[in-house]
């Protein structure tokens, strides 16, 4: 076990702290998943190398590890073969445990992994004809407590570190064989076996996991700084190298944020709206009591590089006489004009859970209400539900072992205001 402990959820609306870049293992080795390339480098330099050959290491490591993502320092081909036994006996390349294996009779795999210190959480993988999202987690659940979200009613939350974030799109590409072969164009030749490289370069086409987007468990954006150097390294050329314009994070409206990450990520964002006016929103999404509807379009409307070819995508959980009447639809239009937003709507049917106080619309209701969107100008198709079998939709990620009763989870919830002092 590491010193990266659960904490009590220290409140609905407070950000739980950021956890340290480098979790220490029990054997003293570094696990260098989730490091920039800088890092890696004074990591070496502090093992002993003098900086120039820290530099050179580290870059080649970077290589190994993020681009082409090996498991071990033997398969460092262009590292001589003396200095992989000095790598491997101070880090190590991690990757999450899988503690269980999904596959859906419609492709879509769920993940449930498990942290060094034994927490767990999920990532699904939806294959789609002309794309593969991968949908990863930020935190060990959330602090947010949106009524219809089953995330929001764990009991205990900690973020996740930037290796166990880029970790989950590493494992993915292990899962899925998609790790491109070929040699770095800077390979060291000298004492090393590079000739066992092929020389085939990673290409984009092909590929089944194509998309990223920060939509399983926790709130990316109260976990920012771990979800920004997680993101760098899947966009990094050198690294994972997926476009950002292939990434969508998702927040449920920290109004205080979204311009770093629009800044300092540059993603494309999508907004958990679920709600056109204050009363329905306060009950659904609660942060909504903190940043309201308009501070929030009017975050949306600043985000910088949104544009016509990288709209806002807002997501609406269709729940049954909430939130899906024709007026609501209307009022949704308005907003996204009065705006002036480049947006899309994307229409998730509610996705029950034992206890959830909520159903989900009729189908009727759902098409009409995507109708009056599209007639107001908006795209607005409907998210059809993926791996039903397996439980596996995303955003409402669980465990068959997290089932409560509807009491249970009111008594849950009642001790998270309570923290809230
Ligand atoms: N915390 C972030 C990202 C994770 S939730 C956010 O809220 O945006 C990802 C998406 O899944 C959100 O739009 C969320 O509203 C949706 N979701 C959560 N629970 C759901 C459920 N039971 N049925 C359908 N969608 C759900
Ligand atoms: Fe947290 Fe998002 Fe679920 Fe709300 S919908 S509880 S913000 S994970």
């Amino acid at each position: 076990m590491t010193d990266t402990a659960l904490m009590p959820i220290p409140g609905q609306i407070d950000p739980v702290p950021v956890a340290r870049d480098i979790t220490p293992r029990e054997d003293g080795r570094v696990d260098l998943i989730g490091l920039p390339k800088l890092r890696i480098a004074e990591l070496f330099a502090q093992a002993g190398l003098d900086p120039k050959q820290a530099k050179l290491r580290a870059k080649q490591v970077f290589h190994w590890l993020y681009h082409r993502g090996v498991t071990s320092f033997d398969a460092m081909t262009d590292i001589a073969k003396t200095m992989r036994p000095w790598l491997s006996e101070r880090f190590v390349i991690g990757r999450p445990d899988v503690v269980e294996a999904q596959h859906s009779t419609d492709g879509t795999r769920k993940w449930l992994l498990r942290t060094a210190d034994g927490h767990d959480f999920e990532m699904v993988f939806i294959p789609d004809a002309d794309r593969g999202t991968l949908c990863v987690s930020s935190q060990v659940g959330c602090t947010l407590n949106c009524r219809f979200c089953h995330t929001g009613t764990m009991r205990l939350v900690r973020n996740l570190t930037p290796g166990e974030i880029v970790g989950q799109v590493m494992l993915a590409r292990d899962a899925l064989g998609e790790w491109p072969k070929g040699r770095m164009d800077f390979a060291e030749a000298e004492g090393a076996d590079a000739d066992e490289e092929e020389t085939a370069e990673y290409t984009a086409d092909g590929r089944l996991l194509t998309n990223i987007v920060m939509m399983g468990m926790g709130e990316p954006l109260y976990n920012f700084d771990n979800v920004r150097d997680a993101l760098k390294l899947v966009m990094d050329g050198d690294g994972l190298a997926l476009s950002k314009r292939r990434i969508t994070l998702s927040t449920s409206g920290v109004v205080p944020m979204m311009e770093r990450c629009g800044e300092e990520i540059g993603v494309n964002l999508a907004v958990s709206l679920h709600a056109v006016n204050k009363e329905i929103r306060d009950e659904i999404v609660p942060l909504n009591r903190k940043y309201g509807i308009e501070q929030l379009l009017e975050a949306c409307a600043a985000y910088p590089r949104a544009s016509n070819a990288r709209r806002i995508t807002f997501e609406y959980v269709m729940l049954k006489d909430r939130n899906d009447s024709d007026a609501d639809a209307r009022e949704l239009v308005r907003l996204i004009k009065h705006y002036k937003l480049p947006a899309k709507v994307n229409l998730i049917p509610f996705n029950p859970w034992p206890g959830a106080p909520y159903e989900c619309s009729t189908p009727e209701r759902v098409r009409r209400f995507s109708e009056i969107v599209f007639e107001g100008g908006i795209s607005a198709p409907v998210r059809t539900p993926r791996g039903r079998d397996i439980d596996a939709a995303c955003g409402q990620l669980k465990t068959a072992a997290e089932k409560k009763t509807r009491a249970e989870l009111d008594r849950l919830a009642e001790e998270k205001q309570a923290a809230l002092g």
